[in-house]
């Protein structure tokens, strides 16, 4: 499905990631863990050409999309929920979901609203509200509300605990699960390794810019370089 091959980012002189390869197979839910400031954010956002990259290649469902922009990117089925969520806190619940499917035709908006709606009845009963009033919990699942508005078949998940308590960090979990098991594609980057890894299949780790590890979640959850730096196990 994603095939990300020697992909190099810089900020000007600084180098965020150093000839990373990642690929992710139809289906899939896989994981990248790493620390603050290893790369994460910069991996999803340059596959999706949301940032430029000096090299490397990304191949989308069969095809090079390496020099694609953005919304070409979304509508070849690649979506991306970002880090912090930013939904637009001040239109409301409903206006959000449309916005994510703004590309689309008409009947496809109308009837994935009717899917995100069953998906989170949260978000139906609160779907005149404005985004901002929200819990942090609510606004997440919003922003992956509005992302499969595009009906993706891979989505790029950045983050999706920052800031929430454990038991809705677990709900939130629980919702991938189930887009998951419906044929979802997913490659999610966090911090938060013990769920990260938890609810993936696979598993890379992440430092300074590099891929230092990769291997089956379970096997990760359990190796001892991993659990001393990521899990605060001895
Ligand atoms: P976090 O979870 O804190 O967002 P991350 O793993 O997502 O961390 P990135 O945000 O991708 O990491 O950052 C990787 C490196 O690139 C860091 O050293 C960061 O300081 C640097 N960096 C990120 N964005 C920029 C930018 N716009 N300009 C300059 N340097 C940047």
């Amino acid at each position: 499905m994603l095939e990300v091959k020697s992909l190099s980012v810089s900020y000007g002189a600084v180098a965020a990631l150093m000839n990373v390869s990642v690929h992710v197979a139809p289906g899939e839910f896989v994981s990248l863990i790493g620390s603050n400031g290893a790369g994460k954010t910069t991996l999803l956002n340059s596959i999706m050409n949301i940032i430029g990259r000096s090299k490397g290649t990304v191949k989308f469902d069969g095809k090079d999309v390496s020099k694609a922009n953005t919304p070409k990117i979304v509508s070849r089925g690649m979506a991306i929920v970002p880090e912090g969520r930013r939904v637009f806190a001040n239109m409301t619940v409903r206006e959000n979901l449309e916005m994510g499917g703004f590309t689309r035709p008409a009947g496809e908006v109308k009837a994935n609203l009717q899917k995100m709606f069953e998906m989170f009845p949260v978000l139906e009963e609160r779907q005149t509200q404005t985004a901002g009033m929200l819990s942090g919990g609510e606004q997440q699942m919003l922003a992956i509300g509005r992302a499969l508005m595009t009906s993706p078949k891979l989505l790029l998940m950045d983050e999706p605990s920052m800031g929430l308590a454990p038991l809705v960090i677990k709900e939130v979990y629980e919702k991938l699960k189930v887009l998951a098991s419906g044929g979802l594609t997913i490659l999610l980057v966090e911090q938060n390794a013990t769920m990260a890894l938890k609810y993936a299949q696979r598993g890379y780790v992440l430092e300074n810019g590099r891929i230092i590890l990769q291997g089956k979640a379970s096997e990760l959850l359990g190796d001892n370089e991993v659990k001393r730096a990521y899990l605060g196990k001895e």
